[in-house]
């Protein structure tokens, strides 16, 4: 199976060749980046620049904030049956308009698997004879949750899970200010999940994921106080601590993992602390969820973790 990197030239080179299906079907598991790969694509599509897609015109910057006029999303709740045959009728509705401001319009159709029978059906023909301006990208995590009339009009593109540096990677395509330790830092809290990783950032996480990095270094340099006055600041809701500790248990696990095998690490956990960081945070997330009070856990994990990283200069 090809990695996110090979499929961009395949995809590249089918439309500098004008041979790109108006209909693309994009597999792979959660994860993998689909929807990061349909943006893409959709840029790829719809950028003039020499090196398309160049992720700075003014083309791709609304395509990133979802801001394209000639590019429509649809999907359901990410619930089985939830993509209803009233997105299709509303797709069908405008298939025939010409675009606004490109010369191509792009329907993208994210978990395609959630589509009713119904809705897929209604989607067959103009999948199959769709206006010259129009092209569909569909994403699913398993071909075979689809209609084969479904699949026999797509060209399958199946994805791999990303590499961590083509999560890294795919951060930085959607938000080009991010610093290229900053997408690692993200791609390793997020476990390689590109779509998981760009969510948090767009629902303004960033905090958050950047305090449980700092975590092992403000405690190595005796700043406990810092981290307790930070926590209490940014996680004033269970969840928001939740997420904290999630965080912390990916990077600091991947990171001690990574430093065992002799590998630079943004973040630096020795394979011990890792261990023990993650016990504090099993005990943690559990008194999050058996409703102790914040402010106490929050000391109290302070403590703890203080002891791991303070206690073995
Ligand atoms: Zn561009």
């Amino acid at each position: 199976m090809p990695g996110i990197n090979e499929l961009k030239r395949t995809l590249s080179r089918s439309i500098g060749e004008g041979l790109l299906s108006h209909a693309v079907l994009i597999e792979g598991e959660k994860g993998t980046g689909r929807k990061e790969l349909a943006l893409w694509l959709s840029k790829a599509i719809l950028c003039k620049s020499e090196n398309s897609p160049c992720g700075v015109c003014s083309v791709c910057k609304k395509v990133n904030s979802g801001n394209h006029p000639d590019v429509e999303i649809y999907g359901g709740n990410g619930n089985a049956r939830s993509f209803h045959i009233d997105s299709i009728r509303e797709i069908k509705n405008t298939l025939w308009l010409l675009p606004n401001e490109s010369d191509q319009k792009i329907y993208i159709l994210l978990n395609a698997e959630n589509m009713t029978p119904e809705a897929q059906n209604a989607l067959l023909k103009s999948l199959e004879e769709p206006p010259a301006h129009a092209r569909f990208i569909l994403t699913c995590e398993n071909r075979r949750s689809l209609l084969d009339t479904i699949i026999s009009r797509s060209t399958v593109y199946t994805l791999e899970p990303p590499t961590r540096e083509e999560c890294s990677g795919m951060i930085r395509e959607r938000l080009p200010d991010f610093s290229e330790k900053d997408a690692e830092i993200f791609s390793i809290a997020f476990g390689g999940n590109p779509g998981a990783a760009i969510s948090a950032i767009e629902e303004g996480k960033n905090d958050i994921v950047f305090l449980a990095s700092r975590t092992p270094e403000l405690l190595k340099k005796g700043e406990s106080y810092t981290l307790a006055a930070e926590l209490s600041s940014l996680c004033k809701k269970r969840e928001d601590l939740l997420e904290y500790l999630e965080r912390l248990l990916n990077i600091t696990g991947r990171c001690g993992i990574d430093r065992a095998a002799g590998r630079n690490t943004p973040v630096r956990v020795s394979p011990i602390e890792a261990v023990k960081t993650s016990e504090i945070i099993e005990r943690g997330k559990l008194a999050v969820l058996q409703n102790c009070s914040l402010e106490l856990i929050e000391s109290w994990l302070t403590m703890e973790l203080s002891g791991v990283f303070g206690g073995n200069l």
